[in-house]
């Protein structure tokens, strides 16, 4: 069986009809997985309820500043803004992207638990967000939270984050290039959105591993990075946990970048992960051609159930 951590509630993070990262996303994902080969195989979990995990603030206050959390909850009780022009806050987002950080977080749990992947199917996305910033359709810092919490368990010492969304995540990067139990390694068109991500950037500690890819690359490109530089990179560090920022816009049908990848390709990303370890984490980050983004998702899935 493969958990798969999801609530509707996710849905009512209400982001405008034109906007990319849309509610629709994740009821294409869902729908393609109920119609799967395998879907008998897929466990559907609720998230824990934020008001049932005490703890969940202090997870937060770990990666976000007070002043940042507030001016989220504050917007959302006025009925809504923007913190900046891509990245809407709805009246229920604060409580929603709140859900999705517990999500992130059972997931940490369930993989822990049971020693095996499991796949959170939240939104709003995280990667962006920084410490005292929201951008790029990203409230919380989802994956950097579920890793500092990650290490707050028993037997982790060490968790590495592996972002293979189209975007460098900044966000991700910022919070945890000062930890040295954690490292980070993103594979993302450059130059893009948001415009970092060098592979000079090496982190604090050397934990950080950018592999900026050029436009119009497809699995050719992907192929060799993922065999000589991430597994060896992760490897090394050997991690107890992996957390993967599961992002599918770098699909050749995705409108926001220039990726060549296909679905099937996402098959192959996972079958690396799972050589190093089998508690493997996955959290939705980007992926904005609906199609292309149910297909990566069910590749992911798959891979795992083989
Ligand atoms: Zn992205």
């Amino acid at each position: 069986m493969l958990p798969v951590i999801y609530s509707e509630e996710f849905l009512d993070h209400k982001t405008g009809k034109f906007h990319p990262e849309k509610p629709e996303r994740l009821i294409a994902i869902a729908k393609g997985l109920k119609k799967s080969a395998f879907a008998e195989q897929i466990e559907w979990l609720a998230p824990t309820p934020a008001a049932d995990r005490p703890t969940l603030l202090s997870c937060l206050a770990k990666a976000h500043t007070a002043t940042y959390i507030s001016k989220i909850k504050a917007i959302a009780s006025s009925g809504g803004g923007y913190l900046d022009t891509d990245t809407p806050v709805s009246p229920r987002s604060h409580d929603v992207a709140l859900l999705a950080v517990s999500a992130w977080l059972d997931g940490v749990d369930t993989v822990l638990t049971r020693a095996n992947p499991a796949f959170v199917l939240a939104r709003p996305p995280g990667h962006h967000a920084e410490s005292d910033t929201g951008m790029g359709f990203c409230l919380f810092s989802n994956a950097a939270i579920a890793a500092l919490y990650a290490l707050e368990q028993p037997g982790v010492n060490r968790v590495a984050i592996l972002d293979w969304d189209v975007h460098h995540g900044n966000g991700t990067q910022a919070i945890v290039q000062t930890h040295p139990q954690i490292a980070y390694c993103s594979l993302h068109q450059y130059p893009c959105y948001p415009g970092t991500g060098k592979a000079s950037e090496r982190g604090f500690h050397d934990n950080v591993l950018n592999l900026p890819v050029p436009p119009g690359s497809d699995i050719a490109v992907y192929q060799p990075l993922l065999e000589k530089k991430v597994v060896p990179f992760l490897a090394n560090f050997q991690p107890d946990l992996l957390i993967v920022s599961a992002g599918y816009d770098a699909n050749a049908d995705d409108p926001l970048a220039s990726i060549n990848l296909q679905p099937k390709d996402f098959g192959l990303f996972t079958e690396h992960c799972l050589q190093l370890t089998r508690k493997i984490l996955f959290g939705l980050e980007g992926g904005y051609d609906f199609s292309t983004l149910s297909q990566s998702v069910t590749a992911t899935i798959e891979r795992c159930l083989v």
